[in-house]
């Protein structure tokens, strides 16, 4: 058995190093490398499970077209040979923007990038922008900090008092996990803010329990009291930020009890809280589902403004820990991606893509490419998104397996897992390592790597010379602008990871990237960007009592879907028989007033569409939420965004998958 060093490419916060067992030119098994100095030799089932990704018989092993509605075998030059020539038709009829790319970030690695090579020196595209995920926090951190940027994981051993806002890092961040287990051993306090009480709040010692899509009223409450006892950090907030009055008058506009009313946390708590971020250094980690609300960005713009006037901004120990885009910023990404060959764009939303495809009559689309992600299981309004992206005369889907959205394509060529070719991996989320890659075993079937692919495309339409590099001319591309630090392949290929230049602690020199180089509560970026005055905003979640109160009569509970613990995203429900079927997580609340009990059939729905699935109760969280995991295929009950709204979040064009009110019944 040989033993070699990969990474995990998978769209998650830690970022882990491996250990790979191969025999025979097989993957036979996959364990933690203990050399790693973050991930120090633990990983999930998740990573585990990449194994089973690359050895599966349900792989596609050879590039597939529809005809007549079933799947024939065809070769890769006549699938490209075709391929190539329906967008050589669309562009040339209508422009390069009636080829559509539709993608997300579900197999990572540097060089995936160069898809956008292939649609930049095409000349351009419909491409989709936004985020499923992040977005609007993003987005606000940018508007406060001037970028959205991250403490280290070893910091965290400075810090006196910690929370928890919304993350459940015991299922999706298990490397924190592991630091909370070891700072609560060593008596640091642990808050855990959620709706729901999952295995992280389960470890903390004091767990808030709040109403969802209310976490920036609660924040406020929590400014509020900071204020009104003169705990602030004046000599930040003189010396470093902006718009401190007009936090200052929206904290006045609002009353305590309406605060308490609005998060369903009482004023006792909201003291603790004020406690707990003047009792400092406070590091708080951010979650992301509670950005996934039309509210969200004014959300995190709230927690941000409370970890500022705490003064637990640019300390060692403090920080409010969302994503860390200093680490992606360490790439020469522009080498790779060739900006300045785009001609001509066009941008539609991750979020409103159906309806953009659907209303593009003028300029249709024509082509549509599907890669690195499964838009018809993860994008809302699953129903909507399959009418639009039925209505394409020619889809295109990159992928391992036949998914859902695969299975609607007229095309699908097969593509490697990360054991099957050479890159780079990091994440952009917690800690600051690149891990290197090698090709471990040989494709299966005919698979290629995306690389491989928009190249012989390329070659096809004309501009094979953009692509005629190695994938090591490739990768050193993207290391030219961490040459100057003694970083390069060569170095990298030894050591198998390298931390990257960036800050452990960030904004400790208090300069700030926003245009006045302060920490603004109030954002000069926001009115650069057109919105009206820049201030920080309280509002509702779309679906609320307050804005649509008929609805939320007719449909009354909240419905979330968090990340599943087994599957990332829609990536494992084919492998893991267990989970091929709909499980309805509902509080004992609903379950009491409904009649419902463990392992009933129950349907949840509102106007959008109906799910079913067996239901399973859960205690100590919020009383009006039903949960259930994202990611479930069609053929095993999915998906669940057949109930997800479609709307946009108030900032950084985010989603609003929780911002969903529903109804149950018992099935009997
Ligand atoms: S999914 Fe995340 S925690 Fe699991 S192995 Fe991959 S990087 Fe590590």
């Amino acid at each position: 058995m040989e033993k070699a060093v990969s990474a995990c490419p998978l769209n998650c916060w830690d970022a882990c190093s491996f250990h790979v067992n191969i025999d025979q030119q097989e993957v036979r098994s996959i364990a933690g490398n203990h050399d790693h100095p973050v991930t120090q030799g633990k990983i999930c089932g998740r990573g585990r499970l990449l194994a089973e990704r690359t050895n599966s018989p349900q792989r596609i092993l050879h590039p597939l077209k529809k005809w007549n509605g079933e799947w024939i075998q065809i070769s890769w030059d006549q699938a490209l040979d075709e391929i190539a020539l329906k967008m050589k038709e669309a562009k040339e009829k209508f422009s390069p923007r009636a080829v559509m790319h539709s993608h997300d970030y579900s197999n990572n690695g540097l060089l995936k990038c160069l898809d956008q090579r292939f649609f930049n020196c095409f000349g351009g595209l419909t491409e989709v922008v936004g985020s499923l995920c992040w977005g609007a926090g993003i987005a606000a951190q940018k508007w406060d900090f001037g970028n959205a940027y991250s403490h280290a994981p070893d910091d965290i051993e400075n810090s006196k008092r910690i929370v928890v806002w919304g993350r459940n890092a015991a299922n999706t961040n298990m490397h924190l996990y592991i630091r909370l287990q070891n700072m609560k051993k060593k008596g640091v306090p642990i808050t855990v803010i959620d709706p729901i009480h999952h295995t992280t709040a389960k470890l903390a010692d004091r767990y808030v329990c709040i109403k969802p899509g209310m976490d920036g009223w609660l924040a406020l409450g929590v400014i509020k009291t900071i204020l009104k006892n003169g705990w602030e950090d004046k000599h930040f907030i003189e010396n470093y930020t902006e718009g401190f009055q007009d936090l200052v008058e929206l904290a006045s506009s609002i009353s305590f009890k309406e605060i308490e009313k609005a998060a369903d946390v009482s004023r006792e708590t909201i003291q603790e809280l004020a406690d707990t971020y003047t009792s400092g250094p406070t590091s708080t980690f951010l979650g992301l589902g509670m950005q996934r609300y039309r509210n969200g960005g004014n959300t995190i713009r709230l927690i941000d403004a409370l970890a500022a006037v705490s003064g637990n901004v640019g300390i060692p120990g403090g920080g409010c820990n969302y994503g860390n885009l200093a680490v992606g910023e360490s790439f020469s990404k522009e080498k790779l991606t060739l900006p300045e060959r785009r001609k001509e764009v066009r941008q539609f939303t991750r979020m409103n893509q159906a309806e953009d495809i659907l209303g593009a009559k003028e300029l249709p689309v024509e082509v549509l490419f599907i890669t690195r992600s499964n838009p018809l299981t993860q994008v809302p309004d699953t129903n909507r998104v399959r009418k639009a992206f039925e209505s394409v005369p020619t889809v295109v889907a990159v992928d391992q397996y036949m998914t859902d959205s695969a299975a609607i394509a007229d095309y699908v060529l097969p593509c490697t897992t990360v054991f099957e070719e050479e890159d780079i991996y990091y994440a952009s989320m917690y800690h600051h390592y690149m891990n290197y890659g090698k090709k471990l075993v040989p494709p299966k079937g005919e698979a290629k790597s995306d690389r491989e692919i928009w190249k012989m495309l390329a070659e096809r339409l004309g501009f094979g010379d953009d692509f005629k590099y190695t994938t090591d001319d490739f990768l050193e591309m993207g290391l030219q602008s961490l040459n100057k630090y003694g970083i390069t392949l060569e170095k990298l290929k030894k050591e198998q990871f390298i931390e990257l230049p960036v800050d452990s602690v960030p904004w400790k020199d208090r300069h700030f990237q926003t245009p006045t180089g302060k920490y603004e509560f109030t954002s000069t970026l926001a009115l650069q960007e057109g919105f009206s005055d820049g201030k920080i905003k309280l509002i509702y979640p779309e679906e609320s009592e307050v804005n649509l109160p008929e609805h939320t009569k007719q449909f009354p509970y909240q419905l979330l879907t968090i990340h599943p613990l087994r599957s990332n995203h829609s990536q494992s429900y084919h492998l893991i028989g267990s989970l091929q079927s709909i499980t309805v997580h509902v509080s004992d609340s609903i379950a009491d007033f409904k009649g419902i009990t463990e392992g009933d059939t129950v349907e949840i729905y509102n106007k959008r569409g109906r799910v079913r699935g067996k239901a399973k109760i859960i205690k100590n969280g919020h009383p009006n939420v039903i949960n259930v995991d994202e990611g479930q295929w069609q053929r095993f009950g999915g998906s669940i965004n057949v109930l997800t709204p479609s709307g946009e979040s108030d900032l950084g064009q985010g989603s609003t998958f929780y911002d969903c009110k529903v109804d149950i019944e018992k099935i009997s």
